[in-house]
């Protein structure tokens, strides 16, 4: 009940606001000009009514009387219109109107003066229809304020949402009032969600959404402030009534202060932080849209600086990243509406036995169009998009691989990327145990891809985690080998089963013999240290057999396989079992 009663303070606070700025109501002067209209009219109804005189026109006598008719059809023109245009206060007008007339019409109707009977039936029949009129409108207008209220309102959390968000903001732009939008992205949220499951996750948005209110409404922040709920983990505050820099940033900061007390959930402690990045209008822009992105562009600063709780104030050189920001958005609707997909890429032994596939993620944009995952794996590294990305991958991959293996009673591995950022949060040994459970697919037949990236980021954090994983039983490989910080020493201290030499020397081996012998030597080290060797982007038979010369034991390139989609990866692991079938 408190809930609710909340959620309507909540809401009815928001929808007076957004009434202030969109909805257009009546003028207050055609009100008192109905009521003048209506009481002129009525004071003919009563002297025409009364009157013996008349008037000429083309020689004819034309009584005064006959002009009451249209006398009463103004004064019920205006009594409608009072109710429909001027809601509650008309109708009270109105039936005002209405009833102060009984008494005068009953006095004459006693002296015996029978005119004013119909006169006395239509006051009752305006008094019936104006009723059902009122009741219409009431239910058709609650109607209105529940879809509106719908349509504003962010379900989990009852703040405004990001729809209630850019109405506000453009009202206020239209009134030339300056204001300031901070967007909040909540970082590594994803950790309670896998950890606690979605239930949990929602808690503590919802708390925290609280928390926040309530900061508001207080007016400790020393401005007036509107908190919203974006999407998800994306929080917003519009920010009014500063007087300068300072106080707006102070403002801010009491938003990041009041996440630093912890958030319980099912009897666990959770401290979350988060990235803070806030416009102003005037200052930053002149319409909604450029402020929100401004705003958004501080926030992406924000979350790319290595500070937890970092607030970012809009500055003219992030419009720089403006082509980031678009990739994230593009990145974040391709997630939301299920345009990140993955596809397969075979990877073979020497003797073009498949040994199984890499999952590698693609994603279209609103046209159909295929973004190349080197243009957004790296924007979505930054925002951390990342881990929904390489999550979807995971899960989808697995599942289907999953099912192939069982059809197929396939040995295939199933190589998935993991980005350092996503590896090293906590929860991710979680994530990949749910996604073996769900899918069924044996954890040695799984294959973490990491970069040597992991080496310089946080060995300790890194080799707990790796170990972790392989614990599960699930295998590790090195991606890009000899691009970064190739440490053998490192190396060795990792439980890895795989190297993956990079294309790039591939390229390199026709060049000569020592580009040739690198190769070989990074394969013998591999070997040495136990583990096996993949060569990545093999074009061309001549690679083909140099790799085959140097011991090479497993590739994967464009001359055996480009990726592929599912359907066409099931065709191949389908022709391999009616092979191994034939081979019995
Ligand atoms: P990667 O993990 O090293 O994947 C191999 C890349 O080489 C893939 O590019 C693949 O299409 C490409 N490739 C394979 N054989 C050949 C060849 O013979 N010739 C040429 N020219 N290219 C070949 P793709 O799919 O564009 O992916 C690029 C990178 O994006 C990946 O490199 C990986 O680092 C990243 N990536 C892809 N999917 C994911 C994902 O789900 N999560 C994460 N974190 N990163 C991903
Ligand atoms: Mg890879
Ligand atoms: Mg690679």
């Amino acid at each position: 009940m408190e809930k609710w009663k909340k959620r309507f303070s909540r809401r009815t606070r928001v929808e007076k606001m957004l009434d202030e700025f969109t909805v257009k109501s009546a003028p207050a002067w055609g009100f008192f000009a109905l009521v003048a209209v209506y009481i002129a009219a009525n004071v003919f109804v009563n002297l025409t009514s009364a009157s013996e005189g008349f008037i000429i026109i083309n020689n004819q006598r034309v009584m005064h009387r006959t002009l009451t008719g249209a006398f009463s059809s103004i004064d019920n023109l205006c009594i409608v219109m009072l109710v429909v245009l001027y809601k509650k206060p008309g109708f009270i007008a109105a039936i005002v109107a209405l009833l102060v007339q009984f008494p005068s019409l009953l006095i004459r109707m006693i002296q015996g003066n029978y005119s004013v009977i119909p006169g006395f039936f239509t006051n009752i029949l305006m008094i019936v229809t104006v009723s059902i009129l009122r009741a219409f409108i009431e239910r058709s207008a609650s109607f209105q304020a529940k879809m509106r209220d719908q349509a504003l309102t962010d379900r989990l959390t009852g703040l405004p949402n990001r729809f209630a968000v850019t109405e506000l903001m453009d009202g206020m732009i239209r009134k030339n009032e300056p204001f300031a939008i901070a967007l909040i992205n909540l970082n590594y949220f994803k950790n309670i969600n896998n950890a606690m499951g979605q239930q949990a996750g929602d808690k503590a948005l919802v708390q925290l959404a609280d928390r926040w209110q309530k900061l508001a409404e207080s007016g400790k922040t020393g401005t007036r402030d509107i908190v919203a709920c974006q999407n998800g983990n994306e929080f917003a505050v519009i920010i009014r009534d500063y007087h300068s820099e300072e106080m707006l940033h102070r403002s801010v900061e009491c938003y990041a202060e009041a996440l630093k007390e912890k958030i319980v959930i099912d009897d666990s402690d959770f401290v979350l932080s988060a990235s803070f990045g806030y416009a102003s209008f005037p200052a930053d822009a002149k319409d909604s849209e450029t402020l929100f992105d401004n705003a958004y562009a501080a926030m992406i600063r924000a979350k790319t600086t290595d500070h937890t709780g970092y607030i970012c104030r809009f500055t003219e050189d992030m419009i720089d990243s403006g082509q980031a920001i678009e990739t994230a958005r593009r990145i974040r609707e391709a997630l939301d509406k299920g345009r990140l997909f993955f596809k397969l890429q075979p990877q073979f032994d020497m003797d073009h036995r498949l040994r199984g596939f890499e999952a590698l993620a693609r994603m279209t944009d609103e046209n159909g169009n295929l973004i190349p995952p080197g243009d957004f794996i790296p924007v979505a590294e930054k925002s951390g998009l990342v881990e929904r990305i390489d999550h979807e991958v995971l899960f989808g991959a697995t599942e289907f691989i999953g099912r192939m293996v069982k059809k197929y009673h396939s040995g295939v591995v199933l190589s998935v990327n993991a980005s350092v950022r996503h590896l090293l949060r906590n929860g991710f040994v979680e994530e990949v145990k749910t996604a073996l459970e769900r899918s069924g697919l044996p954890p040695e037949q799984l294959e973490i891809e990491i970069t040597e990236s992991i080496m310089i980021d946080s060995v300790e954090k890194a080799i707990d985690c790796i170990h972790q994983i392989t614990a599960l039983g699930v295998h590790i490989a090195i991606d890009d080998f000899g691009t970064g910080y190739s440490s053998l020493s490192y190396l060795n201290s990792f439980p890895v089963d795989v190297l993956k030499v990079d294309q790039s020397f591939i390229i390199k081996m026709h060049s000569g013999e020592a580009s040739k012998q690198y190769v070989a030597a990074i394969i013998a080290i591999g070997h040495v240290m136990n583990f096996r060797v993949v060569a990545e982007g093999v074009e061309e038979t001549d690679q083909l057999e140099d790799l085959r010369e140097i011991g090479c034991d497993y590739i994967q390139g464009f001359l055996w396989g480009k990726p592929m989609s599912p359907e066409e990866a099931e065709k191949l692991m389908e022709a391999e079992w009616k092979h191994s079938q034939t081979q019995k």
